[in-house]
């Protein structure tokens, strides 16, 4: 009965997800208090503040402070993990949360918890929205007040009629040896709320676990029907509360928590529909203003709340994807997460490109609408969360910037498919080159699955397979140049050169490379090149007239403003079309430099011929992030010579946008203040945002300057020269001697124009090479902040960990505990993408750590068993045989006992049984000297565990095992009639 209910109620609960039919139903009275957003927010946060004590803390930020596991805070609970996972430092403030209360600002895009999919289709998921959530931490409170609470605040004080609400309880994993939780259901009952609308679940649904391991437990949760009694029930789920009592140990087993917690979330855009009587959150006062900004700035017809079919041109759906994306990019942007090229900045730039394409496309927008939304945004969210306003201008202007390139690239993409399908068969798929072309890992920066959506609607199938194909090799190639053994690519041969040099052909002019400039806004701009075709060569090297039909061909030009992988800088990469015939993309894969002539390895989709003028364009994203890497790279080299003394010499390096890396000789290996030291440094020049000087010298005027930085190498003449905060001339100036003070090097790479862009340095890595040799990671910008914050996190775990082991266990149990989860953090520590300075000292204090959490287990172990012995002696005269139960909690414990026994006892054979909290029976025995070998350890344990189901291992004198039984007496008298058999 209950599980006909149940799958019932699931089922209405996946049905209502998606219902198209929300409109129609019959709402509440609009008469319950509060029902604004801010006073219902308010409402929630006074309640649990002065009826029940609560403390009130912040929302934490959206970014993840230090834990790599997660792209977005999605969860309330996400910032109190350490109070689970028990391994808050016991001296910082948040050891000290007992009764707390707060609004979480969270998102579910990307990753474990994405909701991305859902936004626009229904009426009740967003990328972001806010969590309302109270937590009873240490065992405060459990079920009984949690659920008090909750159901006092629903009804009582924001007058939910109960007759409206509807619960769901665990009913148990027989699987996992888990009983329902008749708690919970008891506590509803008592509450007054009728069994029939109180529903057990299995797992899937009311059991939570934070992650393969860890805190779980089961939950309950608390629905609303917004049928109201017209026809079934039509349930959306309002809150969820959470009952952390067990522990999910990596052998996949589950062990009772030492402290028990309660963790609730309740969205708040919900409960506001609530409380206003609508049946979608879009039609209450944190979207309505939204939605009329939507109408007057875009003229589209206003918004109706259709859904799914009935929602013709898809114009309310636009309307709901552009207002929830809009309020996400706000939140990330002002909480520090802006759209970029990885992670979570990658996903805000898709969703970025998805709410600029729904609001030009559906609905018409004007260029520049989607940064108009910011202020509106902050008008409905700035007083909850004070950071939007304070960013709202820049906020604003990233928006409208990424929106007018995305434009762009979205308008030339769309010239480039058109034209693509001119020259398909009505049954040909559309080629993966041209869509990978399109797409982000490839040219114009369009998300791939838009690129299908755009195919999608013009009716046409992509090439699926052949795009997997072309993800792989981008895969292989990332992993390539993460640790770059120089793959050969496209090469100008000896016999291609001589025909150059005797046709007279000139160098290629790369100087374009160095045209770019500095907006007054901070960005950077670069030019496009106009260059014209000199020579095609085939894969093999043969030079051709024309290619076409997708060929790999190597091209020739007259100039190009492409940076031709050399001195350590990876190659540029970009697109090329044809001068006069923009809808068609030629993509760059990269660009090298041979005798003087660049080489461009291009695939030609259709044709390209000698003579041809093309236009270039370099991916703009990636050769940023190129500069970017190679100005930290000559910081770092300065601020190693400012550590590690004036003869420090660089051996070698390599930059992509992905990291850096720098060899460096010395004498030993760095020490972890050396490292800390140069960070410093190089943060200090970053921060004071020097001018960097780029200007080309006669090679001689470098000759005698002291602190000159170059590579034993052959440097043209003029060379380039690099100096950052001394303009060149001054800085080769010897009297000067600011070559002694600065870094002032011989490069010809592509550098930043200030190095604030830099954002921040963390070696992340550091080994000797060969013996003399050190070579350095780093990482910059965002992903090195990332670096610091893990870093930081796992430093406080280790203090954590410290100050737990100085207070002392007084269980067996909880000593392993921290025995294991110092084993843990080690191999975190180990392995972790953080400061290289950092993880030297974690790891030598968590070395000692180890030892005396081993210690501590032993003496524990030792103290205990001694104590269960004498107590097991003084229960049993003296005889050839014990056979008894003891609690322990681990095997290894129980062999103890029985060794100490034996030995204090020698002609005593002993078996003890040990009972664990989830039905498990542990095993352990040993036999008298006297009594073997006709009487055997292994083959008694053997006998019991097989008895208890299970199974056992060991030798002729002692064994152990494991099995499961709840009559343990059975047990015990099997263990006697067996021995007694044999001695
Ligand atoms: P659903 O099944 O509706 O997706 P959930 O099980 O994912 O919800 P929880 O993770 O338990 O939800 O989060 C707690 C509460 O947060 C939910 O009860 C709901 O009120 C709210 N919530 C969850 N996801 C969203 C979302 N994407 N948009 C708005 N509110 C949400
Ligand atoms: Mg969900």
């Amino acid at each position: 009965m209950a599980a006909s209910v149940a799958a019932a109620a699931g089922r209405l609960r996946r049905a209502i997800r998606r219902s198209p039919s929300w409109r129609g139903l019959r709402a509440l009275s609009s008469e319950a208090p509060p029902t604004q957003a801010a006073a219902v927010r308010d409402a929630f946060l006074s309640f649990f503040r002065d009826r029940h004590g609560h403390r009130l803390v912040p929302s934490a930020s959206v970014r993840p402070r230090g834990d790599p596991s997660l792209l977005f805070v999605n969860a309330g609970m996400n910032q109190f993990k350490p109070i689970f996972l028990g391994t808050v430092d016991p001296r910082s403030e948040m050891a000290g949360f007992r009764r707390v209360a707060n609004s979480q600002k969270c998102v579910r895009a990307g990753g474990r918890h994405s909701d991305l999919e859902d936004v626009g289709r229904d009426l009740s998921h967003h990328t972001f929205f806010e969590m309302l959530g109270n937590w009873a931490f240490g065992g405060e409170y459990f079920k009984e007040e949690a659920c008090s609470m909750a159901w006092e605040l629903l009804t009582q004080v924001y007058g939910i009629p109960e007759d409206r609400l509807w619960v769901s309880y665990f009913g148990g994993d027989p699987k996992a040896g888990l009983g329902p939780d008749l708690e919970s259901r008891d506590v509803w009952l008592n509450l007054g709320v009728p069994a029939s609308r109180v529903l057990s679940f299995g797992p899937e649904e009311n059991f939570w676990e934070m992650g393969d391991t860890g805190p779980c437990g089961p939950c309950t949760e608390i629905h609303y029907d917004l049928a109201g009694g017209a026809g079934a029930p039509q349930l959306v789920e309002l809150w969820n509360l959470v009952f952390m009592q067990h522990n999910r140990e990596a052998d996949g087993s589950l062990q009772p928590l030492p402290q028990r917690h309660v963790d609730t979330g309740m969205g708040l855009e919900r409960l506001v529909a609530v409380l206003q009587g609508r049946l979608s959150t879009y039609d209450t006062d944190l979207f309505s203003p939204l939605l009329d900004a939507i109408h007057q700035g875009c003229g589209a017809p206003p918004y109706s709340g259709r859904v799914g079919a009935a929602d013709e041109g898809r114009i309310d759906t636009a309307y709901r994807v552009v207002a929830d994306h809009i309020r996400t990019l706000s939140v990330c942007i002002a909480d520090g997460v802006s759209p970029g090229m990885s992670g979570a900045p990658l996903v805000l730039r898709r969703i970025l490109r998805r709410a600029v394409r729904f609001s030009t496309e559906v609905l018409q927008a004007p260029p520049g609408f989607l940064g108009s939304l910011v202020p509106v945004v902050v008008e409905t969210l700035g007083d909850a969360y004070p950071e939007l306003r304070r960013s709202s201008a820049q906020i604003a202007s990233l928006v409208s910037e990424d929106e007018a390139a995305f434009l762009a690239s979205l308008q030339r993409g769309r010239r480039v498919i058109e034209r693509t399908l001119k020259r398909l068969g009505p049954s040909d798929v559309f080629p993966a080159e041209v869509a990978w072309s399109l797409s982000l890992s490839g040219n114009l920066g369009l998300p791939l699955d838009l690129v299908e959506l755009m195919l999608e609607e013009k009716g046409v199938q992509l090439d699926t397979a052949g795009l997997e194909r072309l993800a792989q090799e981008e895969a292989q190639h990332r992993a390539l140049q993460a640790e770059p053994v120089q793959e050969q690519g496209l090469r100008l041969n000896v016999h291609a050169l001589g025909e150059l040099q005797r046709r007279g052909v000139s160098p290629t002019d790369d100087s374009p490379k160095y045209s770019y400039s500095l907006r007054p806004g901070g960005g950077y701009e670069f030019g496009t090149c106009e260059a014209q075709v000199l020579q095609l060569y085939t894969e093999d090297g043969t030079a051709v007239a024309s290619v076409g039909d997708g060929q790999r061909c190597g091209l020739l030009l007259d100039k190009t403003n492409f940076y031709a992988e050399q001195g350590g800088q990876a190659s540029d990469r970009g697109y090329l079309v044809l001068v006069g015939q923009q809808d068609v993309l030629f993509p760059v894969a990269r660009a090298q430099v041979c005798g003087g002539f660049i080489l461009h390895e291009v695939a030609a989709p259709e044709r390209l011929r000698v003579g041809d003028q093309v236009q270039l364009h370099v991916d703009e994203a990636w050769r940023l992030s190129c500069m970017e890497k190679h100005t930290a790279i000559h910081l770092l080299n300065w601020a190693l010579r400012e550590a590690l003394g004036p003869g420090t010499e660089q051996r070698g390096s390599h930059l992509n946008p992905e990291r850096l890396r720098f060899d460096v000789a010395t004498q030993a290996p760095l020490t972890p203040e050396q490292l800390r030291a140069v960070e410093v440094t190089v943060q200090k020049a970053v921060g004071r945002d020097e001018a960097v000087y780029m200007e080309e010298v006669a090679l001689a005027r470098t000759a005698h300057v002291p602190g000159l930085r170059s590579l034993d190498e052959v440097y043209p003449d003029p060379v380039r020269v690099v100096s950052v905060g001394v303009p060149v001339a001054h800085a080769l100036d010897p009297a000067s001697r600011a070559a002694l003070h600065t870094s002032v090097e011989l490069c010809c790479g592509t550098h930043l124009l200030r190095t604030g862009a830099i954002g921040d340095l963390v070696i992340i890595g550091e080994h000797q090479l060969v013996k003399g040799i050190t070579r350095l990671l780093a990482v910059t910008g965002e992903q090195a902040q990332q670096a610091r914050e893990v870093g930081q996190s796992l430093a406080r775990e280790v203090e954590a960990a410290a100050a737990r082991l100085s207070q002392g266990s007084r269980h067996v149990a909880e000593a392993h505990r921290l025995s294991k989860d110092i084993g843990r953090l080690t191999d975190a520590v180990d392995t972790a993408t953080m400061p290289q300075w950092q993880r030297q000292e974690l790891q030598a204090a968590l070395k000692a750590l180890q030892r005396r959490a081993n210690t501590a287990v032993r003496k524990l172990e030792m103290g205990q068993a001694a104590q269960k012995t004498q107590e097991l002696l003084q229960r049993h005269t003296e005889g050839p045989l014990i056979v008894d139960t003891v609690s322990t909690e681990s095997l290894s414990m129980l062999v103890k006992v029985v060794r100490q026994l034996c030995k204090q006892a020698p002609s005593t054979s002993v078996l003890l049984l040990s009972p664990q909290p989830l039905g498990q029976v542990l095993c352990a025995c040993q036999v008298a000297q006297s009594a073997t070998p006709a009487f055997t350890a292994e083959a008694w344990a053997l006998a019991v565990c097989s008895h208890m189901g299970g199974k056992a291992w060991g030798s002729r004198v002692v064994a152990q095992g494991t099995g499961s039984t709840a009559d343990l007496e059975a047990a015990l008298s099997a263990a006697r009639a067996y021995a007694l058999n044999q001695l």
